[in-house]
């Protein structure tokens, strides 16, 4: 059963990981991808090839989410170019870890605006189209360590734990419009951004999920699939864990 059939997706940071495994798994299911990505052009331009060679509609955009003026820009070229937007996938997101004695003002500032106040860009710019509709699925993409802190992440842990207060106020905001806003909050998934990890702390991850392993992009995006379709009809303003267990 394709579960987005003839749906429009619009999902930041698509070019590697987690963001590109969603547009895969999407794409499989029917969806229509639009997709951004920030310097990575030859991987979104691939991947819009490989997403096309499905069957469906893809484009990748050049596009910085924590830019206000981009992202509305990047809105209006997906409506232009996609006739609507069903789907909003939150998932751009960088680190710049550091214990706090070490951490400079512009670490701080340019993970809160590349992970959270991006979350505010994209929402803000879809939300006309969504009300119109009366139907839409707004995904957030928060981390584990949004809910439990991490020692050296204090600015990355700020902007997942922030994704979660926006989620939930958006969930009650947008709920009688029947646009639903839920967040993941994937634990230790292998992509680019765990790979710069030192192999005692990535040990460590390992050690602490019951599951023994780390979670794949394959893993977040069939959860995102769940939030973005039907099947989730029912659920908003929740945080669903996709951590091998890590948070039991
Ligand atoms: P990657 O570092 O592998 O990929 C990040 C993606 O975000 C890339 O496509 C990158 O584009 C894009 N991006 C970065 N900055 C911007 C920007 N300013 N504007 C638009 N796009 C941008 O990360 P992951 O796939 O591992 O992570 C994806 C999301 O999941 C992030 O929000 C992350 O915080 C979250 N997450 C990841 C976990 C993990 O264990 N991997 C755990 C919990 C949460 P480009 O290639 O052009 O740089």
């Amino acid at each position: 059963m394709r579960l987005l059939e003839g749906k429009n997706v619009i999902i930041t940071g698509a070019s590697r990981g987690i963001g590109k495994g969603i547009a895969e798994v999407f794409a499989d299911h029917g969806a229509n991808v639009a997709f951004t990505y920030s310097s990575s052009e030859g991987p979104a331009l691939e991947l819009e090839k490989e997403l096309t060679s499905k069957g469906v509609k893809a484009k990748a955009y050049k596009s910085n989410a924590a830019s206000y003026s981009e992202s509305e820009i990047l809105v209006a070229q997906v409506l232009e170019g996609f006739g609507g937007i069903d789907v909003l996938i939150n998932n751009a997101g960088i680190t710049k870890d550091n214990l706090l004695m070490r951490m400079r003002e512009d670490d701080f500032d340019s993970v809160i605006e590349t992970n959270l106040k991006s979350v505010f860009n994209m929402t803000k710019a879809v939300q006309r189209t969504l009300l119109k509709q009366r139907n839409g699925s707004i995904i957030n993409m928060s981390s584990v360590v949004g809910v439990k802190g991490n020692a050296g992440q204090a600015n990355y842990a700020a902007s997942k734990a922030g994704m979660i207060g926006f989620t939930k106020s958006i969930a009650l905001e947008l709920g009688s419009r029947n646009i639903r806003c839920n967040a993941i909050a994937p634990g230790f998934i292998e992509t680019e951004m765990t790979a710069k990890l030192d192999e005692k702390t990535v040990q460590g991850w390992r050690d602490a999920i019951p599951l023994k392993r780390g979670g794949s992009p394959e893993d977040i995006a069939n959860a995102c699939l769940f939030l973005a379709s039907d099947l989730s009809a029912y659920i908003t303003g929740q945080v669903l864990n996709v951590d091998g267990g890590m948070l039991t």
